[in-house]
């Protein structure tokens, strides 16, 4: 069966920013987890930041922290190890956090630090 990759967080596991995790308790991920499908995977934390840490947003192609720091780096390492982790195991399906600069599917934080939403990805491996 194909495998899933899922957002460490969505887990449960602490590795958000906050050191908090936001677990999604629904029964087709328990389902997933007896069948032993699921690949859990967080980018920030494979691309060697600490946790808890500095949120960071994307801005002109950058990422960079609420303090300054440009996090970019680190975060095109993560979305490359996510690459090759579903190359390795043949994953064509994922479950990720929505508006996180790695993450995020639809909709992402504006740069600003401001709270602001907009429609966006995570960050990509050509910016
Ligand atoms: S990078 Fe993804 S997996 Fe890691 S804490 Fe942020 S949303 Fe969760």
């Amino acid at each position: 069966m194909e495998k899933i990759l899922i957002s460490s967080c969505l887990l449960g596991t602490p590795v958000r920013y906050d050191g908090t995790g936001v677990q999604l308790l629904h029964p087709q991920i328990m389902t997933w987890q007896q069948q032993k499908l699921i690949v859990s995977f967080c980018p920030e934390v494979a691309g060697g930041l600490p946790t808890p840490r500095d949120p960071a947003e994307i801005s002109n192609d950058k990422v960079i922290t609420n303090i300054g720091d440009d996090v970019t780096a680190e975060f095109k390492l993560g979305a490359r190890k996510a690459l090759q982790l579903c190359q390795q195991h043949n994953i064509r399906f994922a479950l990720l956090k929505e508006s996180s600069p790695s993450c995020g599917r639809n909709t992402i934080y504006d740069g600003s630090h401001s709270g602001t939403k907009v429609k966006g990805m995570g960050l990509k491996l050509h910016c």
